[in-house]
């Protein structure tokens, strides 16, 4: 099977949407002057106030819109949340789900994220859904059954594989730390069997993302891995000159 990989960009909290629209540009001159791999796709999640700036900037450019999260009812007295038909009506195509600064700073659930996930779907939006361990986590040999267990209760039910996973351990996340691509590898491996158990054979072609750290000075590497469809990137995705080198790590 020819592997695919996404490259996808967290902005997080960061850019007004005028500072947006010059990182955008420069996405995008890179994007049109550089050499990038077919088998490679790009997507980039500014901030909920830049998103409609980003549509129009990226209207005619292959590099795709997301959100950063989303919330799981379409409409209604849910004040300050933004629903998957917003998104959509936006251009927007993918939507991170239940990142780790979501679960630990505003106390979302596995519930939630399962709802989320399916709002997502319903609304053909492509969730981006995050799982990883603490250090703790890790040091007391429970990786496996944490990401199991966020992965059972947020695909509970779930049919529709129009779903990307990102492993993002929660120790590598904007720490500099990066899981070496062994221990990346053997968690991905450990994630393509669940959706294999899940999907059947549609499984394996499933995007499993890499996030924590990723540079391009150890891209290359992690995205060698068999099971390792490309990379959630954050603090080098706010570089446009990073974030392209990490997409041309493609091979
Ligand atoms: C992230 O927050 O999704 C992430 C991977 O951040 P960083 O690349 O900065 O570690």
């Amino acid at each position: 099977m020819d592997k695919k990989y996404l490259i996808v960009g967290n902005w997080k909290m960061n850019g007004t949407p005028s500072q947006s629209s010059v990182l955008i540009e420069e996405l995008v001159q890179r994007v049109n002057g550089g050499h990038f791999s077919e088998k490679l796709s790009l997507a980039i999640c500014p901030p909920f106030t830049s998103l409609e700036r980003a549509a129009s900037l990226l209207k005619n450019s292959p590099i795709a819109l997301g959100a950063q999260n989303l919330y799981c009812e379409p409409e209604g007295a849910f004040t300050g949340e933004i629903s998957p038909p917003m998104l959509r009506d936006l251009g927007v195509g993918y939507v991170i789900i239940g990142h780790s600064e979501r679960r630990s700073i505003f106390q979302e659930s596995n519930g939630l994220i399962h709802r989320k996930i399916k709002a997502a779907q319903e609304h053909r939006l492509t969730p981006i859904l995050c799982v990883g361990e603490t250090l703790a986590e890790r040091e007391s040999g429970q990786a496996e059954s944490v990401i199991g267990g966020q992965i059972r209760s947020a695909l509970e039910g779930i049919g529709d594989r129009n779903l990307v996973i990102a492993y993002e351990p929660v120790w590598a996340i904007g720490t500099g730390k990066t899981a070496t691509p062994e221990m990346a590898q053997e968690i991905h491996a450990f994630i393509r069997n669940l959706l294999e158990q899940q999907f059947s054979k549609e499984g394996l072609a499933m995007h499993i993302l890499y996030g924590g750290s990723m540079k391009p000075n150890n891209a290359a590497e992690l995205l060698r891995q068999p099971d390792i469809n490309g990379g959630l990137i954050g603090g080098a995705s706010l570089v446009a000159g990073d974030f392209m080198a990490i997409g041309q790590a493609v091979e």
